[in-house]
């Protein structure tokens, strides 16, 4: 009982670690990105950070897809991390949303961080 306690709150830990990473990252984008909010997006499987990525510039990829393009492993079953819930619509790049469910990422975190997108429930319904 006490050792499955403690893997839980080192499972709770972990969580919090890899969010963390994720809002690091998102600033990274600091007024680049206006009037885009700052993104950060963190791949993580087997407990280890495999991929990191940001929103850079405005205009530019999102975070999630650079993340993606920055794994060099399989990301199929891997868990996401991202401080704004991944978008569902066609602007200037095609949704993040699409992307993570072709890359079968088990399940992704994120956290309202910066602003509500105004696509919430798309992104989550996809
Ligand atoms: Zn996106």
């Amino acid at each position: 009982m006490k050792a499955l306690k403690r893997a839980f709150l080192f499972g709770e830990m972990m969580h919090k670690n890899f969010m963390k990473r994720a809002i690091e990252l998102a600033k990274l984008g600091g007024s680049n990105v206006f009037p885009n909010p700052q993104v950060g997006a963190v791949i993580v499987k087997d407990n280890q950070i495999i991929a990191e990525g940001y929103h850079q510039v405005f205009g530019g990829d999102h975070a999630e897809v650079n993340a993606f393009n920055q794994a060099t492993s399989d990301v199929s079953g891997a868990e996401m991390y991202v401080t704004l819930e991944p978008c569902s619509h066609y602007g200037k790049t095609p949704p993040c949303a699409l992307k993570i469910i072709e890359k079968e990422s088990k399940r992704f975190m994120l956290q309202q961080k910066i602003q509500i997108h105004s696509s919430l429930e798309k992104g989550y319904n996809y």
